[in-house]
């Protein structure tokens, strides 16, 4: 068999997290009551007309900013003609000419160094609407919520060659939105979805071969599966001697399988023109230098820092990054008073071993940094010892309760803590071979010295008649 290689551009769109639509005033809340958000711009009403949300453009040019692109600073809307129920202006508002962003890359991790991604271009559009297929009366509603929620689109250039970079980038892209505030980019959700367009080609053909392109993949292990599928289908039909046409398919990740949805329609199908009802997008210098200005510190950079300024592994660093919520939680504990290589072993540890174990996600963490920080201050003054503090941990991760108040409620001051004070002890006696001797043989003069250093390893939390104690029962063994 001959050597393929795969070859796959991406178009993501992005949900755009404004508080209203892009065209009206109605509102972009997920999850209300069907066609409660709505009227008459929305729902393609003869007559009605578009007012562009400033927002939309403002988030879109942020994204671009963030992701090397160059900005068209004069851009306009294009009309793109098709019927659909679920698009009740039987055209949907989009960008064709010119687009608001275009020709910037972003960078992915690879192998040792770093592959540049090339994006085509960054534009502004209106979502649709939403069918609902209703299986118990055999029919289908439409929901026009979401009719007229701001997306960017963002079309990268045929540059990646393997699942591993797809979903590198896909993580670049998300992390940088939700740092952005631009989206949170939910895959699930659906307020980010990914179309995969594929091709393969035979090892050093410089031609690219025919793509489809795959819908319907919301989630990082369906990409993966639909990418490998499509590879091995279209080699598979080159091997037989057929040609791959260029279509649409839909992944269904149960089956593991694809079908096709229609054939691929070119700009020119949809009878594309500008809408007469906007006019051109003027972005000015101002604008862009404002934007550039209010750039937030990004995870690239932060995890930068994080390494260079705290000392973090990159691993940690790379984690602590990955959501803009984590790295804040980081941030303000360190503020707090937390030392930050503490800090970060909290929130790379034990963090995410119970958001794990709990099924949950950065997104629902509910202690305070204040709480975090005052924990490893209790640690820190050896007011608990550290497999306590994985006890009071819970308690603030799952309540974000006190810790101070909490370890005085429960007890659980090293002062009470006998297995403590055994191993305080026993660490003495162990490091003190002499004076221990010397105590079993009834020489009591060496209690002083030996109460003494028990004490100072206990930072001075510990009763002493209770450390008395254990000396004896521990040099008596
Ligand atoms: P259209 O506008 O018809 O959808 P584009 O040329 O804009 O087509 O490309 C859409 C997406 O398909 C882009 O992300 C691009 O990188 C990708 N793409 C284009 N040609 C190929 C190819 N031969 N193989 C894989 N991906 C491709
Ligand atoms: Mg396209
Ligand atoms: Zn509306």
């Amino acid at each position: 068999m001959k050597q393929y290689e795969t070859v796959i551009g991406l178009e993501v769109h992005v949900e755009l997290a404004t508080k209203t639509k892009i065209f009206c005033g109605c509102k972009t809340d997920f999850g209300a009551a069907p066609n409660t958000h709505v009227c008459p711009v929305c729902t393609g009403m003869p007559g009605a007309l578009p007012v562009l949300n400033r927002k939309v453009a403002e988030l879109a040019l942020r994204a671009g900013l963030a992701l090397n692109c160059r900005i068209n600073q004069i851009c306009k809307f294009d009309r793109k003609n098709y019927f659909y129920p679920d698009n009740p202006q039987n055209y949907q508002i989009s960008q064709l000419y010119l687009p608001i962003c275009h020709d910037g890359y972003v960078e992915i991790p690879a192998g040792e160094g770093k592959k540049r991604i090339g994006i085509h271009e960054i534009h502004m559009e209106e979502d649709a609407g939403k069918l609902v297929h209703d299986d118990w009366s055999d029919s289908t509603l439409v929901d026009y919520n979401r009719s007229g929620v701001p997306l960017i689109e963002i079309v990268s250039e045929p540059d990646m060659r393997t699942a591993d970079e797809v979903i590198a980038y896909l993580e670049k892209l998300q992390a940088a939105m939700q740092y952005l505030g631009v989206s949170d980019c939910r895959l699930q959700e659906g307020s980010m979805r990914a179309d995969v367009n594929l091709s393969v080609r035979e090892i050093g053909n410089p031609q690219y071969g025919t793509r489809t392109e795959m819908k319907n993949l919301n989630s990082f292990k369906a990409i993966a599966h639909a990418i490998e599928g499509e590879r091995e289908r279209q080699i598979e039909l080159l091997e037989e001697g057929q040609k791959v046409v260029q279509e649409t398919r839909r992944w269904d990740e149960n089956k593991e399988a694809s079908h096709a949805m229609r054939s691929k329609e070119d700009a020119k199908d949809y009878r594309y023109f500008p809408d007469p009802d906007l006019p051109p997008v003027y972005i000015s210098d101002e604008w862009i230098a404002r934007v550039r200005a209010e750039q937030p510190e990004l995870k690239e950079e932060k995890e930068a820092r994080y390494q260079e300024e705290y000392g973090l592994n990159g691993y940690d660093a790379g984690l602590l990054t990955n959501e803009r919520a984590l790295a804040e939680l980081f941030e303000a504990t360190i503020a707090a008073g937390a030392p930050p290589k503490k800090a970060a072993n909290w929130l790379t540890g034990e963090t995410q071993r119970l958001l794990k174990e709990q099924e949950q996600e950065v997104s629902t963490i509910r202690f305070s940094a204040a709480h975090l920080a005052a924990l490893i201050e209790l640690v820190e003054q050896g007011v608990i010892q550290s497999q306590t503090a994985k006890e009071v941990f819970a308690a603030v991760f799952s309540d974000d309760v006190d810790p101070e108040e909490y370890v005085r409620a429960h007890g659980l001051g090293i002062e009470n803590d006998e297995s403590a004070l055994e191993k305080a002890v026993q660490g003495i006696l162990l490091a003190n071979p002499k004076a221990a001797g010397e105590l079993k043989e009834g020489k009591e003069k060496v209690m002083g010295f030996l109460m003494g250093q028990t004490m100072r390893a206990l930072k001075g939390k510990a009763n002493p008649e209770k450390v008395r104690e254990m000396i004896w029962s521990l040099v008596k063994e």
